[in-house]
């Protein structure tokens, strides 16, 4: 069976463009969060349950998931965003692992913002944190996603603190330069993995 190495990082971090170039090398990623989205879509018995948590607002009338509704729920609510995530989280752990019997490299990479507060990295062989000084981050996301300072230092004080995932990652990619040296700093960190 390949090894599987959980990629994680904070929001702007970078952990979903060192995926990128991880699959560029030639690794299968698993992309935990993106799987989700779809199977909160997909799965009829998740939907029921969801449903029941929150309200039938959780879908709209097409049904599909209305994101934004079940965010504004959960936003303030650790109890009901840790219920959220038992009913998705054993969906994707299933999901995963039909994923993985396709798989014939001897490394793969199963990339999860949630990897340390969900416990996920117990399963893995070994966790890659993607960190960045925090100022950085919020720049980049402002960027990326047209938000403004305060509303990304919002999300990011929500998230486990850095020096917390630094003290439990195996591996250690500090993406505070260029995409030049991010790549360059990726392919030492999974080519040294042993
Ligand atoms: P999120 O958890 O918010 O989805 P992420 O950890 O997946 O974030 P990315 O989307 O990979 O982060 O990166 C955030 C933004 O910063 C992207 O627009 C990306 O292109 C950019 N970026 C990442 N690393 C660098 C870098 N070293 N130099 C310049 N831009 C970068």
């Amino acid at each position: 069976a390949p090894k599987i190495i959980g990629l994680t990082g904070g929001i702007g971090s970078g952990k979903t463009t060192v995926a990128r170039f991880i699959e560029e090398f030639g690794f299968p990623v698993y992309y935990s969060d993106d799987r989700s989205k779809t199977i909160v879509n997909e799965n009829e018995e998740l939907k029921l349950k969801i449903k029941e948590l929150l309200g039938e607002a959780s879908y709209d009338e097409n049904g599909l998931y209305n994101r934004k509704f079940v965010a504004d729920k959960v936003f303030n609510n650790r109890d009901l965003l840790h219920q959220l995530n038992e009913i998705i989280h054993p969906a994707v752990r299933i999901d995963f692992e039909n994923w993985l019997k396709g798989q014939t490299k001897y490394l793969v990479f199963k990339e999860t913002a949630l990897l340390f507060e969900l416990k996920l990295n117990r399963q893995c062989y070994k966790s890659l944190l993607v960190t960045a000084e925090d100022n950085i981050r919020i720049k980049r996301v402002m960027d990326r996603d047209h938000k403004t300072y305060r509303e990304v230092e919002a999300v990011m004080e929500k998230q486990m603190p850095e020096r917390d995932k630094i003290k439990m990652a195996d591996c250690i990619i500090y993406n505070n330069t260029n995409l030049e040296e991010l790549k360059e700093q990726t392919e030492k960190v999974i080519f040294n993995i042993e």
